[in-house]
């Protein structure tokens, strides 16, 4: 018998920026496609996955109310930009055989499910893959929250974070070469330094429910199996001792 995984089950958070690739806006087609085949291989290795993806490459509600607009009607923008994302990664998974369902915290029932709790764990169970979008429906929310209200509703046994770089860092490697890479954090190192990983309120969630935050480059391909196998490189944050 192969080895049992040691997730049973885990929620992959996205930014809309992981989406663009090398592009300044929206979506490309072949990052969309790897990230896809990532989700695919570690679904087939026997861990359930959720999805919750960004919508930062095509619409962010902070960057309209710089701009002069209303910050809620911004930000319902950006939700309904998650699900664009959504719907885009769902066909890039489907075109690999892989199940899926895409559920929106705005009903939005002509273009996919509404969110319903017990139905999205029966399609986990079911071995399908739930991709949440329009973040939590709520403006003055990020889909880092959403993320982790998520994974913590869906018992999930880590939230992971695919991000640009290969764990979380004191500043951002690619602007302060000298910047330190952490291998593992706690909840509230990450606060009381206010590390750009994921904003306070989904920090403070995760650590409520006792949820470890896995941070690592989706752009590495094969890493998101290789991280689940406790293997590659990743930053940890968890509760000390
Ligand atoms: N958003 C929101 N409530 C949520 C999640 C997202 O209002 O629960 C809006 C907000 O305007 C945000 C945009 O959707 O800027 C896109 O989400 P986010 O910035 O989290 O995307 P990412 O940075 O992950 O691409």
């Amino acid at each position: 018998m192969p080895p049992q995984p040691a997730y049973k089950r885990v929620l992959l958070k996205v930014s809309g920026e992981a989406l663009m690739g090398r592009r300044d806006y929206g979506l490309d087609a072949d990052t969309v496609a790897s990230i896809a085949q990532d989700v695919r291989d570690v679904v087939t290795a026997g861990t359930e996955v959720c999805l919750v993806i960004g919508g930062g490459n095509i619409f962010r509600g902070v960057s309209a109310a710089a701009a002069g607009m209303d910050r809620a009607q911004g930000d319902y923008m950006g939700m309904l930009a998650t699900v664009m994302n959504a719907l885009a990664m769902q066909n890039a998974l489907e075109r690999r055989g892989v199940p899926t369902r895409v559920q929106s915290a705005i009903p939005m029932s002509s273009v996919c499910e509404p969110y319903i709790r017990r139905r999205a764990e029966r399609h986990m169970e079911k071995g399908r893959v739930v991709i949440f979008a329009a973040g939590t429906g709520n403006p003055f929310f990020t889909t880092d929250t959403a993320a982790a209200l998520r994974a913590a509703e869906m018992n999930c046994d880590a939230l992971l974070k695919g991000t640009q770089v290969d764990g979380v860092y004191s500043a951002d490697p690619r602007k302060v070469p000298d910047a330190e890479r952490y291998d593992q954090l706690t909840y509230l190192e990450v606060l009381s330094r206010d590390l750009a990983v994921m904003d306070a309120a989904a920090i403070s969630l995760a650590r409520e429910n006792g949820l470890p935050i896995i941070v690592f480059n989706i752009h590495t391909p094969g890493a998101f199996a290789q991280v689940i196998r406790g293997e590659g490189r990743f930053t940890t944050i968890v509760e000390p001792g």
